[in-house]
């Protein structure tokens, strides 16, 4: 793919029932030239899902076997359950010229910027506030009461953390924060460090 900018990769965190899900779905369908990551995962796939789609659903040991043998640039346990990002999920896109989206969590995020080996830009977005989004996550009706009172326990602790991200998104009105997400991915790609436009002039 030709391209005017270095590919970079763009990690996307929110606490569950911000919206991420649809707003990323929106961003690939109104952008190009970007591709996902997809995560391996010890998780049982839930009925809508499918393995290489939405994740590679693995077991406890061979999820163990890809951490020894190097695999991961990041993995973490989140919320019971074992994710990780392999090396291969990225390189082969940013190989083909695409900026790769990682939906991952804040461990995630840390572990990427740490590793210090991909160009990266960090985003994380909000709810509008804790009541709206204990409303969105009843409104979804997937979840026990349970779940929902942790989800939200969870959604403290993760919000207290955006201040790690480049960029924090308000999802308050779907429209304006897609426009936003949009124009944030354009900015990036336009950054001098990133520009290939000069190329054009030697
Ligand atoms: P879910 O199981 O609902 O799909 O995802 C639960 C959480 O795990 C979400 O916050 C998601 O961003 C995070 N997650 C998904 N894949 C990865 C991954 O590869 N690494 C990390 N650190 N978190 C992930």
């Amino acid at each position: 793919m030709s391209s005017d900018h270095t590919p970079f990769l763009i990690v996307v965190s929110a606490p569950s029932g911000c919206g991420k899900t649809t707003l990323l779905k929106s961003l690939f369908s109104r952008v190009s030239g970007l591709g996902m990551s997809i995560s391996h995962t010890t998780r049982k796939p839930r009925s809508s899902e499918f393995s290489g789609v939405d994740y590679h659903f693995i077991d406890q040991s061979l999820f163990s076997q890809m951490i020894t043998d190097g695999q991961f640039v990041e993995h973490a346990s989140v919320h019971g359950n074992f994710y990780g990002t392999s090396f291969t999920s990225i390189q082969n896109q940013l190989d083909v010229g695409l900026d790769v989206v990682l939906d991952i969590d804040v461990q995630g995020m840390c572990e990427v910027k740490s590793s210090n080996k991909f160009d990266f830009v960090s985003i994380f977005i909000l709810p509008p506030d804790m009541f709206e989004l204990e409303s969105r996550l009843r409104n979804r009706k997937t979840d026990s009461d349970v779940v929902i009172r942790q989800r939200l326990v969870n959604a403290v602790s993760e919000i207290k953390q955006a201040p790690l991200y480049n960029y924090m998104l308000l999802n308050q009105n779907f429209e304006v924060a897609l426009e936003k997400l949009v124009a944030f991915v354009s900015a990036e790609r336009m950054r001098t460090s990133r520009s290939l436009l000069l190329d054009r002039f030697s």
